[in-house]
């Protein structure tokens, strides 16, 4: 039989989220061992059968995951470290390194590539005692073979992928640990060459896709070679994704592995070089696995064709540019509509590869794989909207072309500080209030038609009325009206904005049992009307005390959501700046003097390539300080990040301009608060003095420390005084005593 299909991976959380409840179910004890394992189980099996009665060949096992792959695959190679060894029950030590528990401290988790996926980070050092534990891998073989599928792929997390994203405690670089790994990879696939006359492997490798790393180019062909000869009736295939792997292709081509697969949807470039696997076969990835658009079938078949002049076309596999984990389940959980129409979610993705492949390949078409060809290119001609050729006019108001602001900060900071007043060490929040289950109650059933907007709006204004009065009583500066009418900070803006779909069902694991469901950008952004200002001049109107406005930044709102992709990022970040810009200047005519324009996840859209780094720092800068352009002089713009390192990027964090900036510090040594001095960063900061991550409510003497390690570093004039983020994820409990400490411990050094 010829493998003419693949798939990188397949979504894990189940169509209606059942993993995810299975696992929150476990954890507080009302399900059992079994009925997780159950779960687990039938997710698998209806995800494997869906891919085979697709035609999907060569279908991914071990994709699946009770967390996280990463996770997995240390637990598969034997890196446990050490304060996790004392578990007598496999599962309790596996979520205590997945969330830690009462005991011990969870693995560090961070993001996956320029995704929103989170992985674990395996810790290594050099007790670190690989060993091959491939049992689970195996029984997912097995289990797989058991519901008829001809080709199980194994998915493994590759050796140089694995080390290099894994953190080294003895602060050695993690690559020196390869000579110990390999042969417990080799010892797997050892194993793994028993099951079948042959096994297909996928080792995944996007540490490839990154900027040229020596010391990882150099080994490895001698990683390929000798795992390629693990087994005669293994088939090794790498795999690579989120952009072009050019450095690493031709020298995987030299070695003995089986197949290579290659992003050509983010990695275009890849195209290049494809001649060079001459001999290998190509697991073409041409339907995006990272976004929800239906897939433009003739586009990818052209992809195809320019290949095939270079590959015979039987070692053309055709396949997803990355796993699927990254988009939704199925648009049949959708409403139906023009809109829904031109999605494709996991499910639509599978059947758009084996659409591909069989004309690729000149076989006759299903009844059902015609309707979907018919419907891709009918929904091409579609998207088409007529009001894109006008890209600047939003609305019938005129906006500002301007990315500046008229006055220099030197100038601004001088007349802000006269017209607010504020002392020393202004004390402030970063927005959000506890989202208390009555909000989230009445949230919900005004969402349900099952309460009118008056009875809403008043439930909302109540909540700021007391969020208001506590900050009064606690003291604070700058008031926030607390964020009760918000679900989410980006799912909230695009609701109120034209061009923004919110799905019903659109959940993508971002880790664990967590999921978001991020809105879909599909036409043209525009404003309709005020999205915040009714809750923050209610706010402004109970106190004397300025109140922030509380806005989410271009890059933000697009780096979270599904975004079009028939225009540049750019384009649709200038139009959500535009909309932004209008809402500022209402905000600022109804008599809001300070506004924060949170931008929380500037630094997740980084490019991963190095050479694409200035193109975006230029368009994010630019659309960021083209939304606060409407900021007169006496208007202090905020923002907000939530990290703490700004090394690499603190002269972009410069040239957005804003008045203060409070970012994420209380964990990280004041060091990194350096950059800003040694940068010669002249604006206002505001390193976060508490972790809000923890229900720990801190005292008046560590809060004061605290602020007596930034002043050392920084002088008090430049100073504001905040937690690290927003504090919906607290209680009231924690966050009235913590709040009223930060003041005191404030108050105290201002007054020397
Ligand atoms: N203003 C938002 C809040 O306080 C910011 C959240 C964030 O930075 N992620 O919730
Ligand atoms: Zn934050």
């Amino acid at each position: 039989m010829t493998i003419r299909t693949s798939v990188t991976g397949f979504p894990r959380i189940g169509e209606n989220r059942e993993l995810k409840k299975a696992l929150e179910g476990y954890w507080t004890g009302s399900i059992q061992d079994q009925d997780l394992e159950q779960t687990g189980a039938q997710v698998r099996a209806g995800d494997l059968t869906f891919q085979k009665e697709s035609r999907i060949d060569l279908i991914s096992v071990n994709d699946f995951s009770f967390y996280d792959n990463m996770l997995d695959s240390a637990l598969m190679l034997g890196a446990i470290p050490p304060r996790f060894s004392d578990f007598s029950h496999e599962r309790d030590r596996y979520f205590a390194m997945a969330r830690g528990s009462t005991a011990v401290r969870a693995l560090e988790m961070t993001k996956w590539f320029n995704t929103n996926y989170h992985y674990l980070v395996p810790e290594l050092s050099r007790s670190t005692l690989f060993s091959p534990h491939p049992e689970t891998v195996l029984a997912r073989y097995r289990e797989a073979s058991s519901l008829g599928i001809r080709f199980p792929k194994i998915n493994l997390m590759g050796p140089l992928s694995f080390l290099r994203l894994s953190r080294d405690m003895d602060n050695r670089d993690p690559l020196d640990h390869l000579d110990r790994l390999i042969p417990v990879y080799v010892r797997i696939l050892e194993e793994i060459s028993q099951l079948d006359d042959v096994v297909h492997v996928q080792l995944d490798e996007p540490i490839l896709v990154r900027d040229p790393d020596k010391p990882l180019l150099q080994v490895l062909p001698g990683v390929y070679d000798t795992l390629a000869q693990a087994g005669d009736n293994i088939r090794i295939i790498v795999a690579t994704y989120f952009e072009h792997a050019l450095e690493a292709l031709p020298i995987l081509a030299e070695t003995g592995i089986w197949g290579m697969g290659l992003d050509l949807v983010h990695g275009p470039e890849n195209l290049e070089a494809v001649s060079l696997l001459r001999g290998k076969k190509l697991l073409a990835g041409v339907v995006d696995g990272k976004n929800i658009w239906s897939a433009d079938i003739d586009q990818a078949l052209g992809i195809l064709g320019k290949i095939s002049r270079h590959l015979p076309k039987e070692d053309i596999i055709v396949s997803s540019s990355c796993s699927l984990v990254h988009v939704p389940y199925t648009v049949d959980n959708e409403l139906p509509g023009p809109v829904t129409d031109r999605f494709s979610f996991a499910r639509e993705k599978v059947r758009e590869i084996a659409l591909i492949s069989s004309m690729f390949h000149n076989q006759p078409l299903t009844l059902e794989q015609e309707h979907l060809l018919v419907k891709s290119r009918r929904c091409l001609i579609t998207r088409v909207d007529p009001e894109d050729s006008d890209p600047g006019c939003s609305g019938s108001r005129p906006f500002s072309e301007r990315t500046s602001r008229e006055h220099c900060f030197a100038q601004r900071i001088a007349v802000q500080k006269k017209e607010l007043d504020l002392p020393l060490l202004p004390t402030t929040t970063i927005g959000s209030f506890p989202q208390t289950s009555e909000i989230r109650a009445l949230r919900r059933d005004f969402k349900k038609g099952q309460i009118s907007l008056s009875r809403y709006e008043a439930g909302i204004m109540e909540y700021i009325d007391q969020c208001v009065a506590f900050q009064e009583e606690a003291g604070l500066d700058v008031l926030v009206h607390g964020e009760p009418e918000r679900n989410d900070m980006v799912e909230y803006f695009g609701e109120m904005l034209e061009g923004f779909y919110i799905t019903a069902n659109g959940w993508v694991q971002s880790y664990g049992s967590r999921c978001v469901k991020p809105p879909v950008i599909h036409g043209r952004v525009s404003r309709p009307g005020p999205m915040t200002v009714k809750w923050i001049t209610h706010a402004q109107s109970r106190t004397s005390r300025p109140v922030k406005g509380m806005l989410t930044g271009p890059v933000t709102i697009l780096n979270w959501s599904f975004v079009r992709n028939d225009r540049p990022a750019r384009e649709v970040a200038r139009q959500i700046a535009l909309a932004l810009q209008e809402e500022i200047r209402d905000l600022q005519t109804a008599g809001i003097r300070i506004i924060q324009v949170d931008e929380a996840a500037f630094k997740e859209g980084y490019p991963l390539r190095k050479a694409d780094i200035p193109e975006y720092e230029e368009w994010a800068v630019e659309n960021f300080k083209l939304a606060v352009s409407a900021a007169d002089i006496k208007t202090q713009i905020h923002t907000h990040m939530c990290y703490s390192e700004f090394g690499d990027i603190i002269k972009t964090i410069q040239a957005m301009d804003a008045d203060v900036i409070t970012v994420e510090m209380s964990r990280s040594n004041n060091d990194l608060l350096q950059v800003f001095k040694e940068t010669g960063y002249d604006k206002e900061i505001g390193p976060g003095v508490y972790d809000i991550h923890s229900p720990r409510v801190p005292s008046m003497e560590e809060l004061s420390g605290q602020i007596r390690a930034i002043l050392e570093v920084l002088p008090a004039e430049q100073v504001w005084i905040n937690p690290d983020c927003g504090l919906k994820t607290r209680r009231w409990e924690e966050v009235r005593p913590a709040l009223v400490n930060m003041v005191a411990a404030a108050r105290m050094l201002r007054s020397g």
